[in-house]
């Protein structure tokens, strides 16, 4: 292996809550031990996360990369508080799920769900879109959703990212 240059860059907690988004939502994961490395290069990504932790009670470690989009979060576990249940209960008492899969809506929720909460580390944001009027922030959907402002129905346009 040759030397190549590097950016990455190591931090590390002890007795966290580390949250990930997946396809439908948010995971929580309690870790006695965490190393976040950021600046990675990974495939084609010189950016992508590292993530390497330890599970309480738990003997092996586990890793994972974080490459397209990278979103995390950071809470003491004292702080930590769970994420929505990606599925709702209907009246017949089958299941559905909240949102249809990577809905960034499960991310920009949970977003919101934490306001208040100290966050360690955050990584990635989700996508919003921005009221070019009133400026409200709205969580963009899936598909694509209105682009009417719903406070001032003024035009919306999308803040980050390329969904
Ligand atoms: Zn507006």
């Amino acid at each position: 292996m040759t030397a190549t240059e590097t950016n990455e860059k190591t931090q590390e907690f002890e007795n966290v809550t580390l949250y990930t988004s997946g396809m439908f939502g948010i995971s929580a994961t309690a870790c006695k031990t965490l190393k976040v490395t950021t600046g990675v290069r990974y495939a084609q990504y010189n950016d992508a996360i590292r993530v390497e932790y330890f599970e309480p009670r738990k003997r092996n470690g586990r890793r994972l990369i974080l490459d397209y989009k990278p979103w995390l979060r950071v809470v003491d576990t004292a702080n930590a508080i769970r994420p929505a249940d990606p599925l709702i209960h209907t009246g017949s008492g089958a299941k559905v799920s909240r949102y249809s899969s990577f809905d960034p809506r499960y991310v920009t929720d949970f977003e919101d769900a934490l306001i208040g909460v100290p966050v360690l580390l955050a990584i990635g944001a989700g996508d919003r879109e921005k009221c070019m009027r009133c400026t409200t922030r709205v969580a963009v959907t899936h598909e694509g959703g209105s682009h009417v402002c719903p406070v001032c129905a003024g035009e919306i346009r999308r803040e980050n990212g390329d969904v």
